[in-house]
């Protein structure tokens, strides 16, 4: 039986009773498979001799030691057991508080296997926690001479109880088939899946333990991967539609000419057009997405199919409303805008109208996706900076709008081992080259000494038209005094620059008030804007030159990057300043140095994505394809890119998975599939 197949509860195994299976739920285990799958978190070597007196600090002694005496301070309760490290012949006071049966145990004369962490006490070395075990010719006691596994913990579980019980389940279950063609295992010299399991929970030495979890993740992707590009493969094929008028009309009516990348990536997207596309589009924050989205939409609306476009937040989903309108007004076709806050009987004549396919393009937030609103015929589906959908998601957005086309798009570049991973079901473009005479942005990271010097920059700034945003972390909550809240930094700062005209926007604000100020500081009626991270994705207003943001170290990487992204949006020379508190921690002060050293952000993506790893862009809730047991997106990109060959390999020439060879590979993913059923599909 594949392991998988191994369903039969934990509970029968002989020491597991209701206490210990209901800490094992806690962690997901409910299977014999389940415990067997649950993956250390790292290994206690005691296959190392580590003599007394020549451990490294915090490092546990691995040795043997003969017993010279024995003594006991009664009064204390205190057995002491001096002994000698047959190897370094270092003495060493082993101190048993409470476990006086040692003394019968530890005979005098008699040589033990040592564990246990030893300090130095003045002259004396001594031992107060340690494990010990008799010496027996020819027989390593339990315990000693390998690695431990150390797994993670829930309840009342202990290290001893998963062990005691990971080996009894290996005993009861009797033989577990291999899960990975014979061929590749070969070929990369890996573990098949029996070795491999039993050498992850009870490995000889740290190279077994290695090469059993490089075992294991290599078929964990390798199964992820299968499954994800099968559904791609299954996928209509590319489609061939030619530029329409609609689009060769907007395009000669910009002002500006299309950037070498979005003409490229408008043409990717459009071979994909009608073929059940699943696409990202990404590109540096200003790079020019927005356009290529509708100049894509027009395609699609001249094919006599509706277009959604959703963004994350009212705010930018009115914004693009906007701009849409100015960009497309001319060319007759007809746009929609619906949020949660439109009123039940427009919302009802607009629902009517797109159902009756008077509307080609509706924009808004997610409310778009409500069960009441239908559409005559959407083909296409625009998402607008959201790069943490995860798979799970992505499949039921794509289920909502039957066979229409995906386009998401992201500012926040998906990381290589990523891009291989979970969105391998998805086809990449991306836009590297920005508009011509953009200028880099300057980022300067400021201390709160020099912070006078960054009011006068700024307001140098306004004497010139340009304008600001002074952004700080979170409103004003309660325990969070330390931070400079949003509204006392606005009067501070409106005494800072007298007769300056300014407003506040946090995300508390009713939409209407936000979209207001919004459009005010668009038109230059306001020179700067203090808020909350609400100005984070997408607001695009071109004499904004400066970006203040405050307690910077509370930031990540990826979001620094966005709202400095609110900047540099036209010719002019824009500034960003970084203001950090007096001691921030190590972790912030490179993020911050990151990104005073960078406008890049795909490195500043792959750094943020060393630095916190994949729970940000893939979510937090990991479940199905987005739990990976044994793989690190973040260190092995060197067995994901061995998957993905092999997985490429046998999809292209065996896609059915029909050849003896990969027998197996078919018979895993139909009796024992390793993501839930109803995302494999048929
Ligand atoms: P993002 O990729 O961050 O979504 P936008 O689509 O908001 O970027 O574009 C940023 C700004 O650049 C917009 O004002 C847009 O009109 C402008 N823009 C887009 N393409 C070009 C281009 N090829 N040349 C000059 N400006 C452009
Ligand atoms: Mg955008």
């Amino acid at each position: 039986m594949f392991l998988r197949e191994h369903t039969q509860s934990v509970t029968a195994l002989a020491q597991v009773g209701k206490a210990i299976a209901a800490a094992y739920k806690a962690m997901d285990i409910q299977t014999m498979a389940d415990l067997l799958e649950l993956a250390p978190r790292s290994y206690e070597d005691r296959s190392v001799i580590v003599p007394i007196g020549q451990s490294q600090e915090g490092q546990m002694c691995n040795t043997f030691i003969q017993i010279l005496a024995q003594t006991t301070f009664s009064s204390k309760r205190i057995l002491k057991i001096i002994a000698i490290d047959t190897t370094s012949g270092k003495k060493v006071s082993l101190l048993c508080f409470n476990r006086d049966f040692l003394s019968k145990v530890l005979r005098v004369g008699s040589t033990y296997y040592f564990y246990g962490q030893v300090t130095q006490n003045g002259f004396e070395t001594q031992s107060s926690s340690f494990d010990v075990k008799p010496v027996i010719e020819g027989k390593t006691p339990e315990g000693f001479g390998h690695l431990e596994p150390i797994y993670p913990l829930s309840g009342i579980l202990t290290q001893r109880i998963i062990r005691r019980d990971m080996r009894n389940a290996f005993s009861q279950i009797g033989s577990i088939d291999n899960e990975v063609p014979g061929y590749l295992l070969y070929k990369h010299r890996y573990l098949d899946t029996s070795h491999a399991l039993k050498a992850l929970h009870f490995p000889l030495d740290q190279a077994q333990a290695n090469l059993a979890r490089r075992s294991l993740a290599y078929a964990e992707l390798l199964y992820m991967l299968l499954v994800l590009k099968r559904r791609t493969a299954r996928q209509a094929p590319a489609g061939r539609r030619e530029q329409s008028e609609l689009e060769r009309r907007l395009i000669k009516s910009l002002p500006f000419a299309l950037t070498v990348d979005q003409k490229k990536v408008i043409q990717e997207i459009r071979a994909d057009l009608g073929t059940g596309m699943n696409r990202l589009l990404q590109g540096d924050v200003g790079s020019g997405k927005t356009l290529v989205a509708w100049i894509t939409a027009l395609n699609v609306i001249e094919n006599k199919g509706q277009v959604a476009l959703m963004a994350p937040t009212e705010l930018l989903s009115r914004q693009h409303a906007q701009g849409a309108a100015k960009l497309m007004s001319l060319l007759g076709v007809k746009l929609a805008y619906l949020t949660g806050s439109v009123s039940q009987s427009q919302r009802k004549s607009l629902l009517a109208a797109l159902k009756d396919g008077q509307i080609d393009i509706l924009i808004g937030t997610h409310a778009l996706f409500s069960k009441d609103v239908e559409f005559k015929n959407l083909s296409l589906v625009i998402i607008d900076e959201q790069h943490r959908f995860g798979v799970s998601q992505r499949l039921a957005l794509q289920e909502k709008g039957s066979n229409a086309d995906l386009l998401m798009m992201t500012a926040t570049p998906i990381p290589r081992s990523l891009a291989m991973t979970m969105f391998a079901d998805l086809q990449i473009s991306t836009i590297h080259t920005m508009p011509e005479g953009r200028k880099p942005i300057v980022t300067y990271l400021v201390s709160e000494d020099h912070r006078s010097k960054m009011y006068d920059a700024v307001g140098v700034e306004f004497k010139r038209g340009h304008q600001a945003y002074f952004v700080y972390p979170r409103i004003d909550e309660e325990g969070q005094s330390e931070l400079r809240d949003v509204a006392s930094m606005h009067e501070f700062l409106q005494k800072q620059y007298p007769g300056v005209p300014s407003a506040l926007i946090h995300s508390r604000l009713p939409e209407d008030q936000k979209a207001q100020i919004l459009e005010d500081f668009t038109a230059g009626k306001l020179m700067y804007l203090v808020s909350t991270s609400v100005v984070e994705v997408g607001i695009d207003v071109a004499k904004a030159t400066c970006m203040i943001i405050e307690h910077a170290d509370r930031f990540g990487l990826a979001a620094l990057h966005q709202l400095r992204g609110r900047v540099g949006r036209s010719a002019l020379q824009s500034w960003c300043f970084l203001v950090f508190p007096p001691s921030p921690s190590e972790d912030a002060v490179k993020r911050l140095r990151c990104l005073r050293d960078s406008n890049d952000g795909f490195l500043i993506a792959e750094q943020d994505f060393m630095i916190r790893g994949p729970g940000d862009i893939i979510g937090s809730r990991q479940s199905g394809f987005e739990r990976l047991r044994y793989a690190s997106l973040v260190g092995d990109l060197d067995i994901i890119e061995e998957a993905q060959k092999d997985a490429d390999h046998i999809i292209s020439t065996d896609p059915g998975l029909l050849d003896a060879e990969n027998a197996i590979l078919r018979n895993v993913l139909t009796l024992a599939p390793p993501f839930k059923a109803e995302i494999l599909g048929t």
